[in-house]
């Protein structure tokens, strides 16, 4: 249980259609129930439902992000792109920026960076993804990658970007492998540390990414370097996402 102020950003990766709009009704109506726990909600469908989203949710508590761009802010022509003013004209306030599935598609922290600055340009609040594959952190290399990740992806912003982190370590993401808390707890005051020796940002928030669930979130709200999570698979079913938030207060 805590008091703290969350985010929960519902990372619905490549899943849905129009049908699935139902199934936020019953999140939406819990969200204005549930209004005087201090926490924000951000649905980051993919871009086909972004208007949809926007659209439904403009009136009630939650708000909706991307979950990628193109670099280029500008209208060009780069066919089958999205860019961010496109994105922000559909009513979204976030953008998911480093997400793992991206940085395996080809996503290096140099285009991450051009993204984040895109991103910036247009006004939306980019929820930055760092996070270590398993395969580096067998071979000790965590603060290794995650710095390297932070150095080139927020490299050259300004003070006041609005710069959200999520350290998602990769082999937690849709495995149902959490890192132990101690772990956690160490790689956050390691993230902490290395943003404020290393950027401009003083104050900034970091959650936490990969198979968050009803089950693990009272362990993890124990972590109080933590101000809120990433959650994907379980942001898909209403009642599991419905729980998490529950779960979290009391
Ligand atoms: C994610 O996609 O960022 C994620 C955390 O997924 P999951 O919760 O399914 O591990």
């Amino acid at each position: 249980m805590t008091n703290k102020f969350r985010y929960f950003i519902a990372n619905w990766k490549m899943y849905g259609d129009l049908n699935s709009l139902k199934s936020i009704n019953k999140v939406i109506k819990f969200a204005k129930l549930y209004n005087k726990k201090r926490f924000r909600l951000v649905y980051c469908p993919p871009y086909t439902l972004l208007h949809a989203f926007s659209t439904k949710l403009k009136k009630s508590p939650l708000s909706v992000g991307a979950q990628n761009c193109h670099v280029e802010s500008e209208y060009g022509a780069f066919t089958g792109n999205i860019n961010a003013k496109m994105i922000k004209n559909l009513g979204s306030k976030f953008i998911i920026l480093g997400h793992s599935e991206n940085r395996a598609n080809g996503d290096t922290d140099e285009v991450i960076n051009k993204k984040i600055n895109s991103a910036l340009k247009q006004k939306l609040i980019v929820i930055f993804c760092i996070g270590e594959t398993l395969f580096q952190k067998k071979r000790k290399q965590t603060n290794k990658i995650i710095k390297k990740q932070i150095i080139k992806g927020l490299k050259g912003l300004k003070k006041n970007s609005r710069i959200i982190i999520a350290y998602e370590p990769v082999w937690s993401i849709g495995t149902g492998i959490i890192p132990k808390n101690y772990e956690l707890d160490r790689n956050i005051k390691f993230i902490n540390a290395v943003v404020k020796k290393n950027t401009k940002f003083k104050k900034f928030k970091i959650l936490y990414g990969g198979s968050v669930n009803s089950k693990n979130i009272q362990s993890l709200n124990t972590i109080n370097s933590l101000d809120g999570y990433l959650i994907g698979g379980a942001s898909q079913n209403a009642k599991k996402l419905i729980d998490i938030v529950k779960k979290t207060y009391n």
